[in-house]
């Protein structure tokens, strides 16, 4: 059995007439000999009455848990995938819709965030042998308790990898309204290229980065099991960005041969804190700190005498008065924003920092701070800054070319 995995985003099943794209699109891939598992997420944005902000703001202001949370949630993804089902129905193809739980996703307790521990996929490989294209309702599971869980919010793609992984896919199609994974965000470059293709650790480091196009995790559980993954859009044939294990000879073509950077991202809202270690303060107290008080950290910079780090804006004004509570000495730089240039090509290239603080100095673009793996460098900018520097380094980089 070939099998493929579909998976729609809200957008791309909201009215009818994008129901009737994705049914052209199961039907597609039926024609090319594969049992299909379509994956949906819920109809629509906030406003569009089953959309999963729209179940949120039923509750908004209660009480209700969460757990009870979850259980409302996990509603939008089944209404969608039923209506599936009745659209694939009425155009003659044998379909079931089953929810997270009757796929078998199985997840740790963890409400609005779980985690998928295990697929038992014996019923979808049932239904697929029986000839039928299986719809499942993405972006939940089942705890070992038979509690309902969601898996975060973007989680429809984490079921669609995990499912791919499970039946052993060729591959796991994320469809989407955008043509694929680019090379910048649109809407600051208008320019930017869709990728033809990137390797997971390009594409999960610019998901993590601000790239909405995929759920990170998704990614993940695609790479351990080398799952090709496909981003591309409901609304036209463009083949869209191909996701692989590494720059290699892939199908027989060279991919991405000579190049350096891939993309750049960009994720505002930060704001950068230093703290000065001194005798009685040191690393152990402040992180300790910070950790139990359940505030996150990112982008940190170690020194003998001094930690710098970002924090959430959301978070800011709590970490920074109760690290002043304790005694630290802190200064805070509100509303900064985190810039990156990613690539897979960068490793061991001499020259790509010296590009990037060329690009972002003849912009006047100030780096408060810098980081790197290798596969990325990240400055720290102003966030009035950020658009900027996101132009810059894309026109240093020619990645319009
Ligand atoms: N409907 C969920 C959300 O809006 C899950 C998803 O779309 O992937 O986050
Ligand atoms: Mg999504």
């Amino acid at each position: 059995m070939r099998v493929l995995v579909q998976k729609f985003g809200g957008s791309s099943v909201a009215k009818a007439e994008d129901r009737q794209r994705v049914v052209q699109q199961v039907l597609k891939a039926r024609q090319a000999g594969y049992s299909v598992v379509v994956v949906v997420s819920a109809m629509g944005r906030r406003g569009a009455p089953y959309a999963t902000d729209t179940l949120l703001d039923l509750i908004a202001g209660q009480e209700v848990g969460e757990r009870e949370k979850d259980l409302l949630l996990s509603c939008g993804e089944i209404i969608s995938g039923v209506v599936l089902v009745g659209a694939l129905k009425e155009a003659g193809l044998p379909a079931v819709c089953l929810t997270g739980a009757q796929a078998g996703i199985i997840t740790d307790g963890h409400f609005g965030d779980a985690r998928i521990i295990r697929v038992e996929p014996q019923r979808v490989r049932r239904e697929l042998e029986a000839g039928r294209v299986v719809v499942v309702a993405g972006f939940q599971g089942v705890s070992a308790e038979g509690e309902i869980t969601t898996l975060g919010r973007g989680g429809s793609d984490t079921t669609a990898a995990a499912l791919g992984v499970a039946l052993e896919a060729e591959a796991v199609e994320i469809f989407t309204d955008v043509d694929g994974l680019k090379t910048a965000d649109p809407h600051i470059v208008e320019d930017a290229k869709t990728l033809r293709t990137v390797t997971y650790n390009e594409l999960c480091q610019l998901a993590y980065e601000g790239a909405r196009v995929i759920h990170p995790r998704a990614v993940e559980i695609a790479r351990e099991k080398n799952i090709p993954l496909r981003i591309r859009s409901t609304f036209n044939d463009d083949p869209g960005t191909l996701v692989v294990a590494s720059q290699a000879v892939f199908g027989g073509t060279r991919i991405g041969g000579d190049r350096l950077i891939t993309g750049i991202t960009n994720v505002g809202g930060l704001t950068q804190l230093r703290v000065k270690l001194t005798g009685e303060k040191k690393a152990r107290d402040l992180f300790c700190h910070l950790a139990s008080e359940g505030i996150s950290v990112d982008f940190i910079n170690l020194f003998p005498d001094e930690a710098i780090f970002t924090v959430s804006n959301k978070v800011a004004e709590r970490a920074l008065a109760s690290l002043r509570e304790q005694g630290f000495d802190v200064e805070v730089r509100p509303n900064c924003a985190k810039v990156a240039a990613v690539g897979a090509g960068m490793r061991g290239v001499p020259g790509v920092m010296a590009a990037i603080v060329t690009a972002l100095a003849q912009e006047e673009v100030a780096i408060l701070q810098s980081a790197d793996s290798y596969t990325s460098i990240w400055c720290l900018v102003d966030e009035a800054h950020m658009e900027k520097a996101v132009r810059a380094l894309h026109r240093q980089f020619k990645l319009s070319a």
